[in-house]
């Protein structure tokens, strides 16, 4: 039920004000048409899905012969970025056929945009997929404490049917006095579960000078909360045709937020997915705030896919099952929780970690709530 209220339709004589309706205003000659017209800005013309490559190369031309800064974006059916132009300006070399429709950048992000890719984007990482109609579950522990420790967690992960392990190798902690992860040696380790479960694994990269050795490795780089505006390393990233987790910094804004994945697709890698993971509240029931809002005004706004890390947002294994629900149903293409074997000799973020049990009973819950919100679980 939509109990809005709408404006009346504008052919009827009504919605006009009584100012027009006596004195109508005439009809403007086409040269004061455009000077009227809005003044150059950035535009973003979205290619029709069919546009052949041959004529896109020749608009693309023409454009630049009429002095315009044009950039090609491989995004959804392509996107041409220009800089200080207006719509007549496309309209004079365009045919009519290529470009589906134009957009004003009216935000400050602008690859990411919702309405560069109106279905939304789909994010596949081997089989896994986030976006669309598949709900991804990533899950791990959340350091790669030993070989035994994540060959069993990859085992266990698989068997609840979670699409990609996570574990971290190289960790980011508060305390230069904790675990600091197995660095290379951890990264090793991971692809040895993969090749034992078939499981790919997303895993942190804290360093832009990490990249290179660890990019023939891993199947995904997680960015973490901490690095999300490293903008070095989100440049260093944005040169690879590797998918990207990018968490939500726990003071970011939405602009921030979208603006520090802006930088990835800007600099050509659009395999981007969201990860809100909890900001900073006043108080510490939890460990940090799920700010489920942010998530949804983030999918609204981005035709990336967004998705849910209960374990870090809440802290609290308690809350993991219950927050991942309520992630689904506020419209989360995914989730991230944090499990492990033994969490009671957990390295880091013990005390956050479901057991093997719980992660089952995890899966069991958002299996049975996918089908109200038309989503699809597990592999
Ligand atoms: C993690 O996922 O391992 C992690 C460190 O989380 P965050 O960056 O969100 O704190
Ligand atoms: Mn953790």
């Amino acid at each position: 039920m939509n109990d809005r209220p709408t404006s009346p339709s504008p052919a009827s004589p009504f919605a006009m004000p009584m100012q027009e309706i006596l004195h109508p205003e005439p009809a403007l000659d086409p040269a004061a048409l455009a000077q009227a017209e809005a003044p150059p800005a950035t535009l973003l013309a979205v290619l029709a899905p069919e546009a052949p490559l041959r004529a896109v190369r020749a608009l693309v031309e023409r454009l630049r012969l009429s002095g315009l800064a044009v950039a090609v974006y491989e995004l959804g059916s392509g996107v041409l970025v220009l800089k200080d132009a207006r719509p007549s300006d496309l309209a004079a070399a365009e045919p009519g056929e290529l470009v589906e429709h134009l957009i004003t950048a009216d935000t400050s992000w602008r690859l990411v945009r919702r309405d560069v890719v109106p279905a939304g984007s789909v994010v596949r990482i081997g089989p896994a997929a986030f976006g669309g109609r598949q709900f991804g579950v990533v899950a791990g522990p959340c350091a790669v404490e030993s070989r035994a420790q994540i060959l069993q967690s990859a085992r266990l992960a698989a068997a609840a049917g979670v699409d990609l392990l996570r574990g971290g190798a190289f960790k980011p902690r508060t305390s230069p006095y904790s675990f600091q992860g197995l660095g290379m040696r951890g990264v090793e380790l991971l692809d040895e579960a993969r090749q034992l479960t078939g499981l790919p694994y997303v895993t942190e990269v804290l360093d832009p000078a990490d990249v290179e050795p660890m990019y023939p490795h891993v199947d995904a780089f997680q960015v973490g909360a901490r690095n999300m505006q490293n903008y070095a390393l989100l440049k260093a990233l944005a040169d690879l045709d590797k998918p990207i987790l990018l968490k939500r910094g726990p003071s970011a804004t939405l602009e921030e937020w979208l603006l520090a994945a802006e930088y990835l697709l800007a600099g050509g890698n659009d395999r981007v997915i969201l990860c809100e993971r909890g900001v900073r509240g006043f108080g510490n029931d939890t460990r940090f705030t799920l700010d489920l809002a942010t998530m949804s005004l983030a999918r609204q706004a981005t035709h990336l896919p967004v998705v849910v890390d209960p374990s870090h947002a809440t802290g609290d294994p308690k809350l993991v099952i219950p927050m991942a629900c309520a992630a689904m149903a506020a419209g989360a293409d995914g989730v991230m929780v944090e499990f492990h074997p033994r969490p009671e000799q957990a390295l880091s973020d013990g005390a956050q970690a479901l057991v093997p049990g719980e992660l089952e009973a995890l899966m069991l819950r958002l299996g049975a709530l996918a089908p109200a919100m038309g989503r699809t679980v597990g592999r």
